[in-house]
This record gives C-alpha cells, structure tokens and sequence, in this order.
C-alpha cells in the first residue's frame, strides 16, 4: 500500500521537490505556466514589475492546491533587480531548478518610424533578460547537476512580424542563445529549450485591433488563437518528461508556421 500511495503521488506530483521561478508570472502565459507547474507539484516563484495585483491573486489561486508558492517584485531589464529576485527565491525555496524566461514586451511600429527607445526596451526585456537571468540561476543549476531553463519565444523570431523588427529580432537571438546554451550545459544534466507560441489570448494580443485579430485567424490552421493554458501544458511536458529534449525550439502555434 505504501508503495503504491508513493507511486500515485510522482504520478500526480511529479514535480515535487523541484523550484520554478517563472518570470512575469503576474498575467497571461507566465501566470498559467507557474499555475501548472505547481498543479504538478512544484514549488513556484513568481515575478512580475508592477502588477501586485494580479500576482498576489496568481498566488491565492494556486495556493487553493498547492501552499509552495511565493511572488517577487522586480524589473528583469534591472540587473540589480535580477539579482535581488534570484537570492530571495533560494533563500525562501533553497533553489531554482527550473528557470522560465517567460516576461516580455512588444512595442510595435514600422522600422522607419521605430525609436531607439521602442527598440532598446523590447531586445532588454525580451533577450537581454535571458543573459541576466541565466547568469544568476546556471552556477546553483551546475552544481546540482540538475536544471531545466525555457525561454518563452514566439512565432515572430522564425516568421518576422509587420512593425515587429525589434521583437522579431529579440525572440530569434532567444532561439540562437537556446541552442548554444543546451550545447554548453547537456553535460551537466541541464536542458536548455525555447517554447514558441503563436497568437494566443493575453493582454498582449488584445492591443491588437479586432480586424487585424480576424485576418490573422484566417491564417491559423487551426482557425484560433492559443490559449495559455495550451502553452503552459508544452512548458509542464518539456520539465516533466524532456529529460532527453534540449536545444529544441517547441512550436505551439495551431500549426500557422511549419
Ligand atoms: P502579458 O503582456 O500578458 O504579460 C507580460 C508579463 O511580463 C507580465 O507578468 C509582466 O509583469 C511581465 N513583464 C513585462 N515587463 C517586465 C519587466 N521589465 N520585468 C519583469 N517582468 C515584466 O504577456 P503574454 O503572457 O502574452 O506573453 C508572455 C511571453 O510570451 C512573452 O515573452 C511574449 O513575448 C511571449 N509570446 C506571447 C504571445 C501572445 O500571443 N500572447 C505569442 C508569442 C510569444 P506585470 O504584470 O507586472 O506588468
């Protein structure tokens, strides 16, 4: 009986005893991502900027099932912040085994109207974060000999996207620093991969205007956008059962780029 009570529980918690810190946990994909994990048994970090809010009722809702969740302030185009955020999550949880470089920002315009500021601000939050944020995780991550880092991209870094150079540019240097990292860090038992969502519903998407949302969905295969829940469940498979997956780029988009 004990036995099987032990088996059901790494069936249902096989994430237990691991440490996700989800950055920009507070909405959107990262909220479901960090809510999935820990429906799987993780410990849960997660971080968001400036909304509180949302993050403490991330936290409540996960807290329904799963006690091991806490939530951090901090800008990930900060290094200071970075910093701050990676030692309060090991001094609250003892480590991060899982890192999803999830937060990200579009600031959309054509390239001749694109200003430095509109382009500096999307490659910071969006690609430098990932150096930043690994710098701080990878030591704890090699010295355990264990980790799993994904980098949330996007469709946009292998399609491009109209009055998207500066994202488009952001999210394929994240798939070229994915493969490069899985390369340095396989021997460690570290797996290193990139997520690539296509259009799905966040906030984010509802700044697009409804006729522009209408002739995308025309292009969908699947004839809809994503939900984040969708892209939560590639994240939750890739921690749970990627032990032998890394350097991949895991496109969840309903099939609109193959
Ligand atoms: P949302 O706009 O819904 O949420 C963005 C999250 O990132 C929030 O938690 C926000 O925190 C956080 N964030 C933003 N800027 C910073 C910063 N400087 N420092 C720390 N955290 C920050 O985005 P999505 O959920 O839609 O997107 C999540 C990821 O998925 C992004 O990387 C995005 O590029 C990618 N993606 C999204 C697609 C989509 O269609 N939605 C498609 C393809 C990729 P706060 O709440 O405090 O503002």
């Amino acid at each position: 009986m004990a036995l099987l009570e032990k088996k059901l529980a790494a069936l249902n918690n096989p994430l237990q005893g691991k440490v996700a810190l989800v950055t920009g946990g507070s909405r959107g994909i990262g909220a479901e991502i960090a809510k999935e994990l820990a429906l799987h048994g993780a410990t849960v970090a997660i971080t968001y900027v400036s909304n509180a809010q949302r993050a403490e009722q991330v936290v409540e809702e996960i807290c329904e099932y799963n006690p091991n969740v806490s939530a951090f302030q901090g800008d990930v185009t900060k290094t200071e912040d970075i910093s701050r955020l990676c030692n309060l999550v090991i001094e609250a949880h003892g480590t991060i085994d899982i890192l999803i470089n999830n937060a990200g920002i579009t600031r959309d315009s054509r390239f001749m109207n694109m200003s430095e500021e509109a382009w500096n601000e999307v490659i910071s939050t969006n690609m430098n974060s990932l150096y930043y944020m690994t710098k701080q995780v990878l030591p704890k991550m090699i010295e355990q000999d264990y980790g799993r880092i994904i980098n949330i991209s996007s469709i946009i870094g292998q399609s491009g996207g109209f009055g998207q150079t500066n994202y488009a540019a952001a999210k394929a240097g994240m798939i070229g620093f994915t493969k490069s990292l899985a390369l340095e860090t396989a021997k460690h038992n570290i797996t290193v991969n990139a997520v690539c969502p296509g259009y799905t519903f966040t906030d984010m998407v509802a700044e697009v205007p409804e006729k522009v949302q209408e002739k995308i969905t025309a292009k969908i295969p699947k004839g809809r956008f994503g939900t984040p829940l969708e892209i939560a469940k590639a994240v939750r498979f890739l921690t749970v059962d990627g032990d032998y997956i890394t350097g991949q780029c895991i496109n969840v988009n309903g099939g609109m780029y193959m």
